[in-house]
């Protein structure tokens, strides 16, 4: 976690950013439901899941201390059937992709009574390999989730394409960003860096990093 820490303020010092102004969001997933009682104890607020499964056992299990001291933020693709699931539990959704899901997790969030903070999720990868939507359909998902009283449009989130470097990516993300910001100005939030691309995603303007393995360690194999 400290490693974590000191390249995050390193990162940021270089970007000439504050550190305050980038949020670590703990990806726990495959971890059981003690890792992330031992991160609360940490200090750790903000935790990523990414089944919804899973996710929901495991938050579940959290004392109402826990839970009400992390924020937990879903970062895996949602099937529409599942929105709901993941509307009872989560704060944040960072992959909303498409209209279908929009409508599902507003229905979700409205039945449980809740109010659900939304990323747009972008496809960088050319293949579409990682989910996402197309840069062309931003404006219509955006004012989707804005028109909706239960969802809050919070800004983008992306995943660096496998296998090339990040950087081009996340600097056209960072666009994306500034041009969705300049209709709707809440949307302020940038998700966007991972256990090994952290630096340069703090470099092009991120505000929530993912981060798992570099403070996890490995992932338990699933099983
Ligand atoms: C697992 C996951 C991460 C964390 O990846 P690490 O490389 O372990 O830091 C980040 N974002 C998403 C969407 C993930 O599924």
């Amino acid at each position: 976690m400290s490693l974590v820490r000191d390249r995050v303020a390193r990162a940021c010092q270089a970007a000439g950013r504050r550190t305050e102004d980038v949020t670590l969001i703990a990806v726990t997933k495959y971890f059981p439901a003690s890792d992330l009682v031992a991160l609360c104890e940490l200090g750790v607020g903000d935790v990523g899941e990414n089944r919804d499964q899973e996710a929901a056992r495991k938050i579940a299990e959290l004392s109402e201390r826990d839970r009400n001291a992390i924020r937990v933020h879903f970062i895996g693709q949602v099937q529409t059937n599942k929105a709901a699931s993941v509307a009872r539990y989560a704060d944040v959704i960072h992959s909303v992709d498409r209209l279908r899901l929009v409508t599902a997790l507003e229905r979700g969030a409205s039945d449980a009574g809740r109010r659900l903070d939304v990323l747009l999720q972008v496809g960088l990868d050319t293949h579409g390999q990682r989910g996402g939507a197309a840069a062309d359909d931003l404006p219509r998902l955006a004012e989707a989730v804005s028109g909706s009283s239960a969802l809050r449009l919070r800004g983008l989130m992306a995943v660096a394409p496998v296998g090339s470097d990040p950087e081009p990516a996340f600097a056209r993300l960072a666009n994306l960003a500034a041009t969705v910001r300049r209709d709707f100005p809440d949307a302020t939030w940038l998700s966007a860096g991972m256990s090994g691309d952290l630096e340069a995603a703090i470099m092009h303007g991120a505000t929530h990093l993912r981060v798992g393995s570099a403070i996890l360690g490995s992932r338990p194999r699933l099983g």
